[in-house]
């Protein structure tokens, strides 16, 4: 551990986090979330699920990012009855690896695993990752979409400022049944066109952002069914605690500001995104 990681690892121990928000009236999931940085940093994964349950958040969907953290995934799917996995090579991993075939292979044979329920989260990157990493960026963006397809589960998917090739790659590969677009960062028109080709939007802590009106405009003309909510936790809390850590408990305000951006009552609005989660990623 550098002194970097331990400085950011104090950081994110569990006294700095949030007070926990009022519970939900009807139990919900956390569509997406990184507890094996949590783990990473000292913290136990056991007390964030824990504190989770107590508001209403009762199951969780654990994200992977290269094959350590998708095989950590598996095994915490394994242990904890309230989470599932999905496996993935992140956008911005594949062009790192010196041997990305190996790499997929490894993520493909995880995706067999009964627990994992997804495969994600994948797709392009083209704020972190640029020129010569763009070609091996989207052939394992096109690898994920086929393992997605074979194995018959849901494609997660990272899209940061790339939008239209994300829909190019995936009109191009032809996309799997269900495909549910990661922490939703389009406007109005680019949901509207998830919307419908059936994809799902998953709504992160920065749809409660002063600074994202267009977040809660495409909330608003999203169908209650193709919604899901998510922390990407330990990132982008929600207000009004931006800027410090995030976990699963912190769930509460965002489906408020969902709730509100859709006029919908708060227990609707939860009833159809655990419908949802138990459609997409279930049975837990
Ligand atoms: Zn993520």
């Amino acid at each position: 551990m550098t002194n970097d990681r331990a400085a950011r690892a104090a950081e994110r121990r569990w006294e700095s986090f949030p007070p926990a928000p009022e519970p939900l009236p009807h139990p919900v999931l956390d569509s997406h979330t990184h507890l094996d940085i949590v783990a990473e940093d000292g913290g136990d994964p056991a007390t964030q699920i824990d504190a989770a349950a107590k508001v209403g958040v009762d199951r969780l969907v654990q994200v992977g990012v290269d094959v350590k953290s998708s095989r950590w995934g598996v095994a915490c799917a394994a242990e904890h009855p309230a989470v599932v996995a999905t496996v993935a090579l992140h956008p911005n991993e594949a062009p790192r690896l010196s041997d990305l075939d190996a790499a997929l292979a490894e993520i493909a044979a995880l995706a067999e695993d009964p627990r994992v329920r997804g495969i994600g989260e994948t797709g392009l990157d083209f704020f972190r990752t640029r020129e010569e990493g763009l070609r091996p960026q989207e052939r394992s963006f096109r690898a994920h979409i086929a393992l997605a397809k074979r194995v018959g589960k849901p494609l997660v998917i990272h899209d940061r400022d790339a939008h239209a090739d994300i829909l190019r790659v995936l009109d191009d590969e032809g996309a799997p049944e269900t495909v549910v677009m990661h922490c939703f960062s389009g406007d109005e028109a680019f949901a509207a066109e998830c919307v419908r080709r059936g994809f799902v939007l998953s709504f992160a802590g920065t749809v409660t952002f002063k600074n994202a009106p267009q977040l809660r405009a495409a909330a608003a003309l999203t169908p209650p069914r193709q919604i899901l909510v998510e922390t990407d936790a330990p990132y982008l809390t929600p207000m009004p605690f931006r800027g410090r850590p995030n976990a699963s408990y912190l769930i509460p305000l965002t489906v408020r500001a969902l709730a509100e951006a859709k006029g919908m009552p708060l227990a609707e609005m939860c009833e159809a995104i655990s419908d949802n989660g138990n459609r997409i990623f279930g049975p837990w």
